[in-house]
């Protein structure tokens, strides 16, 4: 793709933007070769401490050591509300939009979250929480979600958040995993203009959990819930009793501060444990720089508290900045395909953030949504997840932002706690579908299977060649997995899973994990590359694809394709569509079988999980792997019947 489209930095971004093109450079390069300095300037710069570290980088990767500012006293939460109710304690710290479009947003200032976080933090310490305990939370998107986290901070408790749509077994699953004895959660969660019954999936999960003393039950719709005497505390009357005064544990900097469980689309999650000195400096220097963020305004990324992208850009980032976040509680097609810029509009957000899949989704309806807004306070878009296909990044571009919105295609995982490879949107010439260029203190390097680094414009497995502060520091309870997982593949590296591509600009395109690449006729091609060509065709929405073996290639390609609304599968279509890839790529890449997919499997965040559709292709039905983490499961039983149908 060396003929790809440059997009320049506007020059009106390029005025106003935190960090310039010089800037970047200069600070690159000493982020690489004045490291330990580098470092210390930032987190001196950007955070609060009640004593300095004694040692900025003390993390070895061959010894599976990760340290950053060990022996530095500090506080998550004090960081993100203490230190700004002084400047701007009445400034709206976030903007809760609810599901229903009719309803009042809340706006929750910086001096009322202090108290709201204070006070839970006593009800939690009432309760027998201490330093070191975990303590899960278990929230539909409302701002208690936001609150607890921070009460956890700021006693120095572990928060554990499992996304709120999840089954009362994966709750289960992460309870028990991660020893938890106080669970907090809702009476319902409400989406897309319907209730669901959260306390219910708690108390079925919890039959197997005889440690939870303690649930805390947020009363949101009012919806009838069973109560189990002793247990189950109602965070009202528990925060109402409680004191407001609720002094921040002096933590230290590799005291952990969460543990999450990643997406799971790969296999059994883990849970990933971040501590809060480096997590809290990466969160915070790559909201201001990646967003570009200015003062007082109104910052929106879409992903649910549950995932990272909502831990790091919806609570830690922008509130360790003073930002205004916007949280939303609903869905993006209710109760229209329209809802997003609409609430763009209601609330003058000027950067958004989001994924590929909602783009995809949202591209999939027609653009009568999106032009019926204005949405001339968006500034900046941004993208996470999977990489975004060139077609939508067009529509994103083009569409919702009008041409005038620089788009942040940011590379990062559960695991590296903040984004590594990315634009800056007043440094970085973009091109569509390239996360571009490693952010400050990231050392990205591209190995063969054997581990040989590889130079200039070439794809291999992504390795990150050092250490930087906001990197997950083991797996909850399992150090020997976070070895094997990350750091044992190639010696002295973190190894990503992902593989990826370098262009002769240095820019990197994120291919998809490198259990996703295939080899056809000895030939190797990234699955996200045919998606892409696929993709291109108007009647198309979305598609996956994978290899299944095949006896004279030794592997075949399978496509499933997802067409937009209003389209009907045909023997011409199918024509049309391997004379596209035959354009695009070349004969090697059509597809040996193309599946009509009304729906693909997703996992809760949006992500397709290819291991189901392997298995689908391979016709391996019975060894379907764990499927609890699906979003609809009932995709996969419609996509086996088209299978007998192909
Ligand atoms: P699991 O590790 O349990 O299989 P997961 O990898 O989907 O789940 P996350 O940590 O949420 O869990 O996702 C990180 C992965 O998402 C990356 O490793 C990469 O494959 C993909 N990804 C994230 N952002 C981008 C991006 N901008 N471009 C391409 N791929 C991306
Ligand atoms: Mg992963």
């Amino acid at each position: 793709m060396s003929n790809a489209k440059i997009y320049p930095v506007p020059a009106e971004t390029a005025k106003n933007a935190n960090i310039t093109r010089e800037q970047y450079q200069e600070m690159y390069r000493r982020s690489l070769d004045d490291a330990d300095n580098f470092w210390a300037e930032q987190a001196d710069e950007r955070l609060h401490w009640f004593k300095k570290w004694d040692t900025v980088n003390g993390s070895d990767l061959n010894k599976g050591v990760i340290k950053w500012f060990e022996g530095g006293k500090i506080n998550a939460a004090y960081n993100c509300l203490d230190r700004h109710l002084e400047k701007r304690g009445s400034q709206t710290a976030i903007i809760w939009e609810k599901d229903d479009p009719k309803a009042d947003a809340e706006h929750i200032t910086y001096r009322d979250l202090h108290e709201r976080v204070s006070r839970f933090a006593n009800a939690l310490k009432a309760r027998g929480v201490k330093k070191g305990d975990r303590v899960c939370i278990y929230l539909p998107m409302i701002p208690e979600a936001a609150v607890a986290m921070l009460a956890c901070a700021r006693i120095g408790a572990v928060h554990s958040v499992v996304f709120g749509g999840f089954s009362p077994q994966a709750l289960q699953d992460r309870v028990l995993d991660s020893d938890c004895h106080v669970v907090v959660t809702a009476d319902e969660s409400v989406r897309g203009g319907r209730n669901f019954p959260l306390k219910a999936n708690a108390d079925q999960a919890l039959q197997k959990c005889p440690d939870v003393n303690t649930v805390f039950v947020v009363k949101r719709t009012g919806g009838k819930v069973d109560w189990q005497e002793g247990r189950d505390v109602w965070y009202h009357e528990a925060v109402k009793d409680a004191s407001a005064d609720c002094p921040a544990e002096e933590t230290d900097a590799e005291d952990p501060l969460f543990i999450l469980y990643t997406s799971g689309s790969t296999g059994k999650p883990k849970g990933v444990m971040h501590t809060t000195g480096g997590y809290l400096l990466g969160a915070s220097m790559t909201h201001e720089y990646v967003f570009d963020y200015k003062d007082g305004e109104v910052y929106w990324c879409t992903a649910d508290v549950g995932w990272v992208t909502g831990h790091t850009y919806i609570v830690y980032g922008p509130l360790a900045n003073g930002a205004i976040t916007l949280m939303f509680e609903g869905v993006p097609t209710f109760p229209d395909a329209g809802r997003f810029w609409d609430v763009v509009d209601k609330h003058d957000v000027a950067i958004f953030y989001t994924a590929p899949t909602a783009i995809r989704a949202l591209m999939g309806q027609g653009n009568d949504f999106v032009t019926r807004s204005s949405r001339k306070s968006l500034r900046l878009l941004g993208t996470v997840g999977e990489p975004i296909n060139p077609e939508a990044w067009e529509w994103y571009n083009n569409v919702v932002g009008d041409k005038r919105c620089p788009i942040v295609d940011t590379w990062w995982q559960t695991e590296t706690g903040s984004i590594l490879i990315t634009p800056l949107p007043g440094a970085t010439d973009l091109k569509p579908g390239s996360a571009t260029l490693p952010f400050f203190g990231v050392e990205p390097q591209l190995v063969d299977n054997d581990g040989n680094l590889l130079d200039g414009a070439v794809a291999g497995n992504l390795c990150l060649a050092r250490s930087w502060p906001s990197m997950m520091r083991t797996v909850y309870g399992d150090h020997q997995r976070f070895i094997e997982t990350y750091l044992s593949t190639y010696k002295g590296k973190y190894f990503t899973g992902d593989g990826a591509r370098r262009d002769e600009d240095g820019y990197y395109w994120i291919t998809g994990r490198v259990d996703d690449v295939l080899n056809v006729s000895g030939h190797r091609m990234g699955t996200a590359e045919i998606e892409s060509a696929l993709v291109l065709h108007a009647a198309v929405a979305e598609a996956a694809v994978v290899g299944f073996p095949h006896d004279v290639k030794g592997q075949g390609i399978y496509a499933y394709v997802t067409l937009m609304s209003g389209k009907e599968p045909t023997d011409e279509l199918k024509k049309e569509l391997n004379d596209l890839i035959r354009k695009e790529i070349g004969a090697i890449a059509k597809p040996d079988f193309i599946q009509w997919a009304p729906g693909l499997p997703k996992t809760r965040s949006g992500k397709i999980m290819r291991r189901i559709l392997r298995k689908v292709a391979c016709n391996e039905l019975d060894s379907l792997g764990d499927t609890s983490t699906l979003a609809d499961p009932s995709v996969v039983d419609d996509l086996i019947e088209d299978r007998a149908n192909r």
